[in-house]
């Protein structure tokens, strides 16, 4: 079977609580889906949306569906620093202490206190996805890319397993950016370390000090 992971690149893109939403395009309004996305469920919606940062704005922004708990903005972080806020690195929801800014759409405006975040990269899989790759939920793995004359390791790709999933790993554009990828871009995880979870931080410092593995 083969162990080839699709990467998929998302650019900017905000998920909006229901609330939010309806703030913003009027009460008792829904979103529209228009197009499917990889993972079951989720979806490109029609409306689109402004955001603006203390120092710059994004105009017609995606909006992905369906509706979320929370308000969460999504960034690269090339766009963060065009945007003029803090880049934090989070896993989808998880936006306490992160920055916030102000989101505009059909002339009205709503300032969110949090919810900016730079979005980790991640695998999406089934749990006989992670049977077959040898990793389990929240591991953090090490993903080679094919591409041409500039392939690339990822390091800190967390594994996401839920039954609803479809194999597929996220990155932001940056990411995408960072490789020479083809059309359909995807990548392997690497056992390093006898498979064993290792962090390339530590690596680094190991390798500074002289430590070779
Ligand atoms: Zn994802």
């Amino acid at each position: 079977m083969s162990t080839k992971i699709p990467i998929e690149i998302s650019a900017r893109h905000v998920h909006l609580s229901q609330h939010d939403f309806e703030y913003l395009f009027g009460e008792g309004a829904t979103l529209t889906p228009e197009k499917e996305l990889s993972q079951p469920g989720q979806y490109l919606a029609k409306e689109r949306i402004t955001i603006l940062g203390p120092k710059g704005k994004f105009e017609n922004i995606a909006v992905l569906g369906p509706c979320r708990n929370e308000t969460q903005v999504e960034l690269a972080i090339t766009d963060a620093r065009k945007f003029g806020v803090k880049s934090v690195i989070r896993q989808s929801g998880d936006i306490e202490g992160t920055p916030g800014c102000t989101l505009s759409a059909n002339g009205k405006t709503l300032d969110i206190p949090r919810g900016v975040i730079v979005a980790k990269r991640h695998i999406h899989m089934t749990p006989s996805d992670a049977i077959r790759l040898h990793v389990q939920d929240n591991e953090e793995v090490f993903v080679i890319t094919e591409s041409y004359e500039r392939a690339l390791i990822y390091a800190d790709v967390v594994v996401r397993v839920h039954k609803d999933y479809r194999l597929a790993m996220h990155v932001d554009t940056d990411e995408g950016n960072a490789f020479a990828s083809d059309a359909n871009p995807y990548g392997v995880i690497l056992k390093l370390f006898d498979g064993s979870a290792y962090n390339l931080h530590m690596w680094a410092e190991e390798l500074l000090e002289g430590i070779q593995r």
